[in-house]
């Protein structure tokens, strides 16, 4: 759908290893390290941390908060950034600002650009608010909003031109102007973002979000992502 995409900057290359070096140290004599010849294979670890820290409801979380990955999310609406970004617990972000850039935005009204490229407006189709009362989204009403969104990217070409900083002129364009960002996160607060954002009553668009973190995610920590599916994805386990 759309133009949305999640690349993997870096990642911890060894993750259910390093998840299972943690566990082990919480009960092993020596100094697990110098066990590293011996450590169970990625695969095998993944299998052991899920027996050891997850199956039943154990709960044991903390090992899984030292493998990072580190991703870069782009061209979603603002709006999408903003609910992803209440996520603060072993979550961090770099989010485009507008203080220093908007060129495209200057693109857009000199015709170089689509609209589309630089603004999010949602699929023609049926909706419902928040009180299910069902409308629909037109192809007329969007052809205005796609013009809507162009007049006011010729006001901040005009305010610009006029002397404007970025930061002043940004206040005039549509709400829902694509932002790129880099986001980082641990296997567990990644998973606890999936539980908030990949239910059926989030965000169309933060779903979508979340649809495309998923393929890295399980190609990253796979049995992990295994476990997950088959017990919390899109159940609405929220956390306290
Ligand atoms: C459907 C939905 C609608 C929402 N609507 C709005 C809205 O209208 N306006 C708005 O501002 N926000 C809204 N939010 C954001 C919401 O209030 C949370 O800020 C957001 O979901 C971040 O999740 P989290 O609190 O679990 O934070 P995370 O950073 O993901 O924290 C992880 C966990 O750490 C613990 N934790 C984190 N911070 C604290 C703290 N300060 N004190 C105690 N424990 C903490 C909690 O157990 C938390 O679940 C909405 C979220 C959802 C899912």
């Amino acid at each position: 759908m759309d133009r949305f995409k999640v690349e993997v900057v870096a990642q911890t290359p060894n993750p259910q290893q390093t998840i299972y070096a943690a566990m082990h140290q919480d009960y092993a004599e020596g100094f697990v390290w110098h066990e590293r010849d011996r450590w169970p294979d990625e695969t095998e670890c993944g299998d052991i941390v899920i027996k050891h820290l997850l199956k039943g409801g154990r709960g044991h979380y903390g090992p899984l908060e030292h493998p990072q990955i580190v991703l870069n999310c782009g061209w979603f609406p603002h709006s999408t950034m903003q609910q992803i970004r209440t996520h603060r617990v072993g979550v961090s972000f770099d989010v485009q600002s507008f203080r220093y850039t908007g060129s495209r935005i200057i693109d857009v009204a000199a015709g170089r650009q689509a609209v589309e490229e630089v603004f999010y407006l949602r699929p023609l189709g049926l909706y419902s608010d928040r009180q299910g009362k069902r409308y629909e989204y037109t192809k007329a009403q969007r052809q205005e909003d796609l013009e809507w969104c162009l007049t006011a990217c010729r006001r901040y070409q005009e305010r610009i031109q006029q002397g404007f900083s970025e930061e002043h002129a940004r206040g005039l364009i549509p709400f829902d102007v694509r932002q790129h960002w880099v986001l980082s996160a641990n296997v567990r607060s990644l998973m606890h973002l999936l539980d908030l954002r990949w239910k059926t009553d989030a965000q169309l668009e933060a779903q979508k979000l979340c649809e495309h973190i998923w393929p890295h995610f399980k190609g990253w920590v796979p049995a992990i992502a295994n476990w997950y599916e088959e017990n919390r994805l899109k159940k609405a386990r929220l956390a306290p």
